[in-house]
């Protein structure tokens, strides 16, 4: 078998490739043969590519303005000969380098584990009957089916194929597609000449086809060249780089505050030493180093705890973005609804037929309504016959339930043949299909080519008007071909859709020639047979979390390709416009033709208004994101099939299904979801808002410490006093507070009324006037109560260890005090109620034990230049952080007040 393996397979033809394989390429493999060849051959996956090797991640962790300052001032203290300063500052650096790197890592590291949990499947033909299976489990000689927006799971000789194109960009760069066939390929034809292979890691952009497999894994074009399989995820966010660009700044005010302060000092006949040392500590303190870091666990956190909700985020930066979603535009089948389609009304022979039953299930009868004969019998089955002839779903029986495989519409109207009495297997053998042109959205219908018993016949169906326009005659009730009466067909239509049934028609036509059988040749002289209408119910969460948006301030959009009747007829069950234009009877829809028909201001006029747009095409759905985003709204927006991708991508969400969805939309996607419901967008939307809030009263936490440090040394330089703490110390506070409290923040649970207030508005700076105020408040408050409580120790006595120590701990009561006050920017911690996160609490006493060893352990002493203080020290100490709560406690009333 192995030696398979170099076989120049594009040149040979697709029946040698299959009896070189040992396949049938109808039944496929067996499953014996398959578990042998996978042992042979191994699982089909491909080892990704290294990203940057771990060292230069690593080195990386170093490149930062703040770090180099960091560094800077360790070589200093190092002239200076304070050795002890010196090794603290450096060993602080590689500490955070080390932390930088792992928490990166773990960040990737779950990010792509995420992405790959989300297999590939296929649609593989083994033992005689089609099944759906993770693509790792390809062995080759399996054959696969191809449906547009599947990813190639392994390279594959074509056997069969209907219009089959394959964009092949990652592999040739060729970003139009290549069309493919079963035809050979001269032996050096290069690998975007060689039409009858489709390789491993292309996506199928049109129609279907037929493959065996040649080679998996590592054996695959894509495997030999797997430098393409990029695993690299950018952990960069709009935030984080808001964040690197203010650590710029801030590096500037740093070097220019630390200069000012050398020379403030120097002049003022400061020993030059302990001038360097002031400044060295003066940048030390301003420094936030932990602030990189702790953004990207927040988001990390954010992105587990989506995932546990069903929405997979492939892209960090979506986390961020979809707490500001202000629009979201959903697909209906399947997202708003349930996509379990029951077929309930048959209209054809001018008769119409009621059919009972649910779901899948094929217990259920077809009752004659209005206008049936026993001569309409015939027509009834007729049609019935078009909708499981032109079909490529089937019904599965396993213990006693009904379930099925491929398209849902599909597979309603064989439950409603079968209803009617017919057999799929006996059809298919009595009209074996010759040719196919397969479903796509934009075509709006699919058609089959059968060999019947009295020549070739078409069948067809699809969208009720586009193939009443192919149709110039009708079956009539007597069974006898009449002029159709298309008023009338079209009245039943609407009736049957303003039920919010998706309405189907079916025709049929007689072709000479099989050879002439394509989509020119089914564009006149159809026979019509009839309409199917069937139920899809809407979900019935979906209600509520479409509620829940409004509230929000979300708008909610439907997008769909069904009919506009239904389209609003569903849209209405879901509570989708708004109360206004419901109460006025002004509702409108947008249909795919009115938008052809408007410019691209016209568009942006009417794209706020309207809620439900029907009929759309994928291509459409780019413009509409488009004319969305050009009003100001952050569009999140679903799709599943191929030709979604452009929108996908243009969105600032793209949102890919992940049962329903191809390869094709989940690549372009930033998030999947795996239940393929709407209630998971709003879930992610509100999970999105609180990790959001979270980084922001991060944020506001840290601040104050590196403000108020700054703030403590340059008072201390500009009055000519002893530094009441040293760049160690300062380094301690930093280091120990961010990592023991701060990130205690990131379990903050989600605030009670999180998704009824308006989302935040993209431009509006990270800081407002809240924020900006609470940080201010708080470094002042910092630094009068450290300087003031070190000045006072030192006047009643201390020693200067002692003094600073008292400062030391002030710092951190006070920020841990801080921590439970920016629980909320609003709320008090007790009305959030104190144990609602008892990571805060833990935190707190956490930094307590810390600062307990801190202050009597003897070798801290030695490091740190701390001392030990008297129970009355801790007093006062503590009453410094009780008094900062409060104070903040009282802005927020005030705040309040002014509301
Ligand atoms: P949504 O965009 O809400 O998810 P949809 O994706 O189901 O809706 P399309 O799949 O583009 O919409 O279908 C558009 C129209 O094409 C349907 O209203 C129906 O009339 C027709 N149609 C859908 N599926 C098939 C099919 N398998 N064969 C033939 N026609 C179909």
């Amino acid at each position: 078998m192995q030696t398979l393996l170099d076989k120049c397979w594009h040149h040979i033809t697709a029946e040698k490739a299959a009896e070189l394989l040992d396949v049938d390429t109808e039944k496929g493999l067996d499953v014996f043969e398959t578990e042998s060849r996978l042992k042979d051959f191994g699982e089909n996956v491909i080892a990704s590519k290294k990203t940057q090797p771990a060292w230069k991640r690593f080195l990386l962790q170093f490149h930062q303005p703040l770090i180099y300052i960091l560094i800077i001032s360790g070589i200093i203290t190092a002239a200076l000969g304070e050795w002890v300063d010196s090794i603290v500052i450096l060993g602080v650096v590689l500490v955070n380098a080390v932390t930088g790197f792992f928490q990166e890592l773990k960040a990737v590291r779950a990010l792509s584990a995420l992405a790959s949990s989300m297999r590939v499947q296929a649609t593989v033909i083994r033992g005689g009957t089609k099944q759906t299976m993770d693509a790792s489990q390809l062995v080759p000689g399996d054959v696969v089916l191809l449906g547009s927006g599947d990813k190639i799971p392994a390279d594959m000789r074509i056997v069969q194929s209907w219009e089959l194109r394959v964009d092949e960009s990652t592999l040739t760069g060729e970003s139009i597609p290549t069309n493919k066939n079963s035809n050979e390929s001269p032996k050096d034809a290069v690998l975007a000449d060689r039409h009858g292979m489709a390789y491993a890691g292309t996506i199928v952009s049109y129609g279907q086809g037929r493959g065996v497999v040649v080679a998996t894994g590592g054996n695959t074009e894509l495997g030999r060249i797997s430098g393409l399989v990029e695993s690299a995820q950018d952990i960069m966010t709009p935030l984080t780089r808001k964040i690197a660009h203010f650590s710029h700044i801030l590096l500037v005010a740093i070097l220019f505050l630390a200069g000012f302060a050398f020379v403030f000092g120097v002049l003022r006949d400061e020993p030059a030493t302990e001038m360097l040392m002031a400044a060295v500590a003066l940048a030390v303190g301003a420094i936030p180093e932990g602030l990189p870091a702790a953004i990207t666990v927040i988001l990390a956190l954010g992105v587990s705890r989506m995932a546990e909700k069903r929405a997979i985020i492939r892209k960090l930066p979506a986390v961020e973005t979809l707490g500001g979603t202000t629009v979201i535009c959903s697909d209906k089948t399947g997202t708003l609804t349930r996509n379990e389609m029951t077929v309930q009304a048959i209209y054809c022979g001018q008769a119409s037929y009621a059919v009972s039953g649910s779901g899948y299930d094929t217990e259920g009868v077809i009752t004659p309504q209005n206008g049936a004969t026993r001569e309409s019998e015939t027509v009834l089955q007729e049609c019935l016959r078009a909708g499981m002839l032109c079909n490529d779903a089937d019904l599965k029986e396993s213990e006693g339930k009904t379930t099925i495989q491929g398209d849902p519409t599909e597979a309603a109207l064989l439950v409603a043949a079968a209803k009617g009495g017919l057999d799929q297997a006996t059809e298919s053998r009595s009209h074996p299909r010759v040719s196919a042109i397969p479903f796509e959205s934009d075509l709006q219908y699919m058609a089959t080519l059968h060999k019947g018993p009295d020549g070739h016949i078409a069948y067809m169906k699809g969208a009720v008007e586009v193939i009443l326009a192919r149709c110039n005659a009708a079956l009539g009730p007597d069974g006898t071909s009449a002029t159709p009466d298309k008023n009338e067909i079209n009245d039943t239509q609407i009736t049957l859709a303003s039920k919010g049934l998706r309405v189907l028609a079916l025709a049929r036509k007689r072709i000479a020639d099989p050879d002439s059988f394509d989509k020119h040749s089914l564009e006149s002289n159809m026979e019509f047979l009839g309409l199917q209408g069937m139920i899809d119910p809407p979900r019935t969460e979906v209600k509520e979390a479409i509620n829940n948006c409004h509230r929000a301030g979300v708008d909610v959009k439907m997008i769909t390709g069904d009919h506009a009747v239904t389209a609003q007829a569903i849209g209405n069950m879901l509570g989708l416009e708004r109360s206004e234009c419901v109460k006025s009877n002004s509702c409108r829809v947008l249909t795919g033709r009115e938008i052809a028909d408007m410019s691209d201001t016209e568009l942006m006029e009417d794209v706020r208004e309207v809620s439900v747009f029907a009929r759309v095409s994928p291509e459409q759905k780019l413009r509409l994101v488009m004319a969305l985003q050009s009003q100001g709204e952050i569009c999140a927006m679903t799709g599943d099939g191929v030709n979604d991708s452009p929108a996908l991508r243009q969105a600032n969400i793209g949102i890919a299904m992940g049962q329903s969805g191809t390869e094709a939309a989940k690549e372009a996607a930033d998030m999947v979801l795996t239940d393929d419901n709407f209630a998971t967008i709003e879930a992610a939307v509100e999970e999105g808002r609180g990790v959001f809030a979270n980084l922001t009263k991060f944020i506001a936490w840290t601040l104050p410490t590196n403000a108020g440090e700054g703030l403590v040394i340059l008072a201390a330089i500009l009055f000519g006093a002893t530094l009441p703490i040293l760049p160690v110390q300062i380094l301690w506070i930093n280091m120990t507070t961010a990592g023991s409290l701060g990130m205690m923040l990131a379990f903050e649970p989600k605030e009670k009324g999180i998704m009824n207030r308006p989302p935040r508005r993209p431009d509006k700076p990270l800081w407002d006037k809240v924020i900006i105020r609470r940080v201010a408040m708080v470094s002042l408050l910092l630094l009068a109560s450290a300087f003031g409580l070190f000045k006072l120790e030192v006047l009643t006595g201390a020693t200067i260890e002692e003094a600073r120590t008292m400062a030391v701990n002030v710092f951190v009561a006070v920020e841990a005090f801080y921590l439970f006050n920016s629980r909320s920017f609003e709320r008090s911690p007790f009305d959030l109620g104190i144990m609602s996160n008892p990571w805060v609490i833990g935190g707190f006493l956490f930094s307590f034990l810390l600062q307990l060893a801190y202050t009597y352990v003897p070798f801290m002493n030695t490091v740190f230049g701390s001392a030990p203080i008297s129970l009355f020290g801790w007093f006062k100490v503590l009453a410094c952080g009780v008094i900062v709560f409060l104070l903040v406690e009282m802005d927020k009333r005030r705040d309040a007040r002014r509301q």
